[in-house]
């Protein structure tokens, strides 16, 4: 086991895993052994001139996941739902630099005017439980409803993790996108316009609204696996289920475990545990609090001093909280680390060559999506900013 490291200004009770191969990792996850270098004060130097020279021309939006030395130059910080509203927000800017993952990009490319240009500095930088639903498997998992007769009662709702084409399959099938921060109020309406709902990609988000907000009983749910022939699931299962979860999740959020809370209860005294609901059923009953990255910064904010907290969310959030709250005790809920690697694909050295470019001129790494899939995901997600 390695010591702790040093964590900004702060010292936070961590292990980090070795640099040798983890097994226990998978895509998605980085587990370097090392927390990300200091930021090149060369680096910082030409990002900080080639956005003062594009001065109002450029627009950098950066999601809570990522790294110091990138968020120092958003002009807007926020989770997936408070970007998805923000891009639109500077209609003069022709350039759109987005510091996150690859389907926050398309959304902002969505909700952006047509002359807006939006820029992932790093085209890496995707997202594992996105990943994890595709359009092929998302269309042939609707004609299995469908041969098991159900699929006119089967509203579709994707969390914002989601690629543009599921949203649109979900907008072309007259549903609606949802976040962390308005889950419930997404499936109570879709509920009132279906009897069942095929919540997708992320199990976990979906269980834990249906079932610690809404009243569900873990039996009304089942796990559709697009690896296996329908789902894995027999017709009668089909049609007793409320809930239709697909078998995705979030590589992150996923590692934290009942083993984490329960070692972290017996290690430190009157500590609250803070978790976001992407994470698995048996944390967040476990859990003291449970909400959205937003939630979880604002409860934080507005804790005592003196207070301690075991966060279950991506470490560099946690980090920056721990830094921001020194006088609380803000821990990373398990002991062994890792960053959504991912979003830690965006780095100074990529958002210097996005801006750089764009000061001379040259729109690299742009993301465009198609006027078609743009317009039945616009649907699905104008049905999410009308919730009410
Ligand atoms: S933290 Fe999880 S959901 Fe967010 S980008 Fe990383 S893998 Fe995707």
């Amino acid at each position: 086991m390695t010591t702790t490291p040093e964590l900004g200004t702060r010292s936070l009770p961590l292990l980090l895993l070795g640099t040798e191969s983890d097994p226990a990792s998978e895509r998605g996850v980085s587990c370097p052994g090392a927390l990300p270098p200091a930021s090149d004060p060369a680096l910082v130097e030409r990002a900080r001139a080639a956005k003062a020279a594009l001065g109002d021309q450029v627009f950098v939006l950066g999601h809570h996941y990522q790294r110091d030395e990138v968020i120092q130059f958003a002009d807007v910080t926020g989770d997936s739902f408070k970007l998805a509203r923000d891009a639109a927000a500077r209609p003069q800017a022709p350039y759109i630099v987005f510091c996150g993952v690859h389907f926050m990009a398309e959304s902002a490319d969505i909700l952006t005017a047509d002359h807006q240009q939006v820029v992932l500095p790093d085209m890496a930088a995707g997202c594992s439980m996105a990943d994890m639903a595709t359009f092929d498997q998302v269309e042939e998992c609707w004609e299995v409803l469908e041969e098991v007769g159900i699929a006119d009662d089967v509203v579709p709702v994707t969390y914002m993790n989601s690629s543009a084409d599921i949203k649109a399959f979900v907008g072309r099938h007259g549903g609606v996108v949802c976040t962390s921060s308005n889950a419930r109020r997404a499936l109570e309406w879709a509920y009132s316009k279906g009897s069942k709902v095929l919540f997708l990609p992320d199990q976990h988000l979906g269980r834990n609204t249906a079932v610690l907000e809404m009243g569900f009983s873990l039996d009304d749910c089942v796990v559709y696996d697009p690896h296996r022939p329908e789902g894995g699931l027999t017709p009668r299962q089909f049609r007793d289920a409320r809930m239709l979860l697909w078998r995705g999740h979030c590589s992150v959020h996923a590692r934290f475990t009942k083993a984490s809370v329960d070692e972290i209860r017996s290690r430190v005294p009157d500590v609250n545990i803070l978790v976001h609901p992407e994470c698995r059923h048996e944390v967040v009953v476990e859990a003291d609090y449970v909400g959205s990255t937003e939630y979880i910064i604002k409860t934080l904010a507005a804790a005592p001093a003196g207070s301690s907290w075991a966060v279950g969310t991506e470490l560099n959030l946690v980090r920056r909280l721990a830094n921001m709250h020194p006088d609380k005790n803000v821990m990373f809920l398990d002991r062994t680390v890792c960053f959504c690697s991912t979003m830690n694909r965006i780095d100074l050295p990529h958002l210097v060559w996005a801006l750089e470019s764009l000061a001379k001129g040259e729109v690299v790494n742009r993301i465009q999506v198609d006027e078609e899939t743009a317009h039945y995901a616009k649907a699905a997600l104008d049905q999410m900013l009308a919730l009410p």
